[in-house]
């Protein structure tokens, strides 16, 4: 007799159930499918510099095909020496930055799996992790897969995007475990500003919380923005900082990330044991990527070129951000870093009620795709988030196109 229901059923499990990446989620679906019917869509929904033009310095792809030779077998579960070296090289040059060692220096395939590691080797169920809001929506996502409790802090549009450190403080319990700071951020663009990371740094340290710091964008800057890496602030703290070569280097699909654990680690001995042996179960990361590393560093920094007056980033960040300002009912703080705009629809002028359904019917219509601001867990139907990676011509049509679909368009 077979003992299992025939044909058996394979469900999702319960704890997948609130786990959501809306970047790639059901409209960007929509997208691949009307691609695949042969329409031009234009995707202003993923950070992906390569598809849009950006090369990456060539000695970096030159580097990585000169080591596949010598890449075959596994590296060290932390990563190669070299690569870590030079990670250590770079942080020296991070004013304030405090002391580490090589071995706090862990690289993963991309900060992707290494914000996944540290959520699983951080977390008890129902243990609470603030995040910001609107957030990168992994941090969410990888809180709620080991059955964490993402609680979102609020960052204040009115104060360019600034993390609320009375909301904050507001939302630490007892179960409050840690803390992300996405600086620059993604989505809003936001460079936070040393005095409200001296906040976020003085509630760490009354509560007893771990910072997590994703600082990937940290050399994506405009104008005169500068950028403070909060461990610097914290020497005293236990605060992991995460960056890779997929955002200044534009070789996201190398898979190439790291993150540096500095502060105090005494009372952080089983997670950090945790951390270490997650970092072995995965064997080591993409190792033709890790020799990418020392050569990106302590190279010709390119982004530079992109981001100063007449560099295509600045340019297109001006572009998208203008546009979106002129279009009625629409409103935009000026992002100072990272790729991304999340302008504002006013509710007074576009009474949206459900945004994922406006970013659908912008796709169908004009063959645009943005991502809504639901999906950054933003908690109001009010907001959108546009790449602003395409050339300023595209940029300019898409938001002209976007601008007209708006005027009519009702829920
Ligand atoms: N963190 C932030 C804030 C991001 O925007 C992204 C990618 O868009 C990542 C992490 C993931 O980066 P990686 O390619 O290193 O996995």
């Amino acid at each position: 007799t077979n003992e299992f229901p025939h044909p058996r059923t394979f469900d999702q499990p319960a704890r997948l159930r609130n786990v959501l990446y809306e970047i790639r989620g059901p409209v960007a679906e929509q997208a691949a499918r009307m691609e695949a019917e042969g329409h031009r869509i234009l995707k202003l929904n993923i950070g992906n510099p390569a598809s849009f033009g950006f090369d990456a310095p060539d000695v970096i792809v030159r580097d990585m095909i000169a080591s596949l030779p010598f890449s075959q077998g596994y590296s060290d579960s932390r990563g190669i020496l070299p690569a870590r070296r030079a990670i250590f090289t770079r942080y020296e040059t991070v004013e304030g930055f405090p002391e580490f060692d090589i071995d706090d220096v862990y690289l993963g395939n991309g900060v992707s799996e290494l914000i996944t590691i540290t959520m699983q080797a951080l977390l008890e169920v129902g243990d609470e992790v603030l995040i910001p809001a609107p957030d990168y929506p992994l941090w969410t996502a990888m809180t709620t897969l080991p059955g964490g409790v993402p609680v979102h802090y609020l960052c204040d549009e009115e104060n360019g995007w600034n993390p609320d450190l009375a909301d904050i403080e507001a939302k630490i319990t007892p179960r409050t475990k840690a803390i992300v700071v996405i600086n620059p951020n993604n989505p809003t663009g936001a460079v936070y500003s040393r005095e409200v990371l001296q906040g976020i740094v003085d509630l760490a340290r009354k509560h007893g919380l771990l910072i997590l710091a994703d600082e990937i964008y940290d050399r994506i800057l405009y104008d005169d923005a500068e950028h403070t890496s909060i461990a610097a602030l914290a020497p005293d703290l236990l605060c992991i900082t995460y960056n890779g070569l997929s955002k200044t280097y534009r070789v996201a699909g190398y898979r190439a990330g790291w993150m540096v654990i500095t502060g105090p680690k005494e009372h952080a001995s089983g997670f950090l044991e945790g951390l270490t042996l997650l970092a072995s179960t995965r064997l080591c990361p993409n190792v033709p990527a890790q020799h990418a590393i020392q050569v990106a560093l302590g190279g010709y920094q390119s982004i530079e070129e992109l981001i100063r007056p007449g560099g295509r980033l600045l340019e297109q960040r001006d572009t998208a951000w203008n546009m979106l300002n002129s279009i009625d009912g629409v409103s935009c703080v000026k992002p100072s870093g990272a790729l991304y705009a999340f302008p504002k629809l006013d509710p007074e002028v576009h009474e949206i009620h459900d945004d994922e359904k406006l970013v659908l019917d912008l796709l169908l219509s004009e063959k645009i795709l943005l991502v809504h601001g639901r999906g950054f867990n933003w908690p109001t139907p009010d907001h959108l988030r546009i790449v602003f990676l395409p050339w300023a011509r595209d940029l300019q049509e898409a938001i002209e196109r976007f601008g007209n679909f708006l005027s009519t368009y009702r829920q």
